[in-house]
């Protein structure tokens, strides 16, 4: 199919939900995609922080290939190799206990927020069922992902929405008055994407998990976007020094099949029991052995590049005409700019270059395995549009 064909039988067959670019994407090599007309383009996006090796992966491919060799699915009823070594690698590299599958990133935000509850009213019985999320957050779109998402847009025309979730600002005093003495949780994201790639003060996240810590208030790290070495460690919360008791994960964490992880720290290892929450797809083994290749390659040495390579946009970014602030930790990168974002995308994506917004800010989250001469050319790109 040529690219128009493609566009017109999207618009008459696909639900109206997703406003596209004009490109359709057929193939590629690590950071250099090829549209449906043979054009190139450099990915300044990986899908949106999902294709954290890149287009094609020689490595990736063949830790896939041999899993669809094997079996493509296997039911929860039964024991799942895979499955048991992605969650033993997870746990290890964390410290955390256990580990629940699902396949998206709202799912295991489902779930995290779910297993609170359960945590909360088996030790202290009702009425402690608030969630607090912050303002400015994403966090899925399930009703209960949703409600907990802090951003008033988003809660047009689906309510009434899940009971008990509170918004704060990022202040710990406004955290304590959101959870009016009855929160089983508070979610967080370490750097928050969607609403424009800002990281959350240290002093804010650090006294937030104290707090937590002595008022037996679950911590949930959303890292669906700023984990799996996205911000140069293996998860974000690792640069604010604290112990979160759920950490969450999906969008990079296969490289670019579909999961999702909730990961229980020692507190809340015992949340669930059997019949509790479950997942038809859930750890899918070719997800889950995708996985395992990018959690074994996210070595200390890997991500000592991804910082270098951090820093290195970073300073180019910072020194181009039209970028008032760059933002965001690591390999998730805002700008904000003097023109209008999605004017720049589209002028961006006519010159060979794919980034993406985070509201008014544009949103740069490579593959991880971009070379020095993809990010030179996309930089190029960008300092042409932007100036
Ligand atoms: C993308 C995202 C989600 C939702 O993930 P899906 O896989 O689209 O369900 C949740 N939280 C954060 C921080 C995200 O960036």
């Amino acid at each position: 199919m040529d690219f128009q064909e493609i566009k017109q039988l999207d618009g008459e067959y696909l639900a109206r939900t997703y406003a596209r670019y004009p490109v359709a994407l057929v193939g590629g090599k690590n950071a250099t995609l090829v549209g449906s007309d043979g054009k190139e383009y450099i990915d300044f996006g990986a899908g949106i922080a999902v294709n954290i090796f890149g287009a094609n992966d020689e490595e990736w491919k063949a830790a896939v290939i041999e899993q669809l060799g094997k079996i493509q699915h296997v039911s929860n009823y039964y024991y799942a190799e895979p499955q048991v070594r992605l969650a033993r690698m997870l746990c290890e590299r964390t410290g955390a206990k256990r580990v629940f599958f699902s396949n998206s990133g709202g799912e295991a935000n489902e779930c995290a927020l779910k297993a609170a509850r359960k945590y909360s009213y088996m030790k202290y019985g009702e009425g402690r069922s608030r969630i607090v999320s912050l303002k400015g957050s994403f966090h899925g779109r399930t009703l209960f992902t949703l409600t907990a998402t802090g951003q008033e847009e988003f809660h047009r025309y689906f309510g009434p929405f899940i009971p008990d979730v509170a918004y704060a600002a990022p202040e710990l005093g406004d955290v304590v008055r959101a959870a009016q003495g009855r929160a089983c949780a508070v979610i967080i994201e370490c750097v928050q994407g969607e609403s424009g790639v800002n990281a959350l003060p240290k002093d804010f996240v650090r006294s937030l998990a104290k707090w937590c810590a002595d008022n037996d208030v679950l911590l949930i790290c959303d890292e669906v976007q700023c984990g799996n070495g996205r911000c140069g460690t293996l998860y974000a919360y690792e640069q604010y020094g604290i112990a979160p008791d759920i950490v969450t994960t999906a969008k990079g964490l296969a490289g670019g099949l579909p999961i999702g992880a909730c990961l229980f720290f020692e507190r809340a290892q015992d949340a669930f029991s059997a019949g509790d929450h479950g997942s038809t797809f859930g750890g899918n083994p070719v997800s889950c052995a995708a996985a395992v290749n990018v959690i074994t390659r996210l070595t200390p040495e890997f991500l000592l590049e991804v910082q270098g390579k951090a820093a290195y946009l970073r300073a180019k970014l910072k020194g181009f005409d039209g970028v008032k602030a760059v933002t965001g930790l690591g390999m998730m990168i805002g700008l904000v700019l003097e023109k209008n974002a999605k004017q720049v995308v589209a002028a961006c994506l006519e010159k060979g270059l794919l980034v993406l917004t985070a509201h008014e800010r544009l949103r740069i989250v490579p593959p991880l395995t971009i070379t020095k001469t993809e990010m030179d050319e996309g930089l190029s790109v960008l300092k042409e549009v932007l100036k």
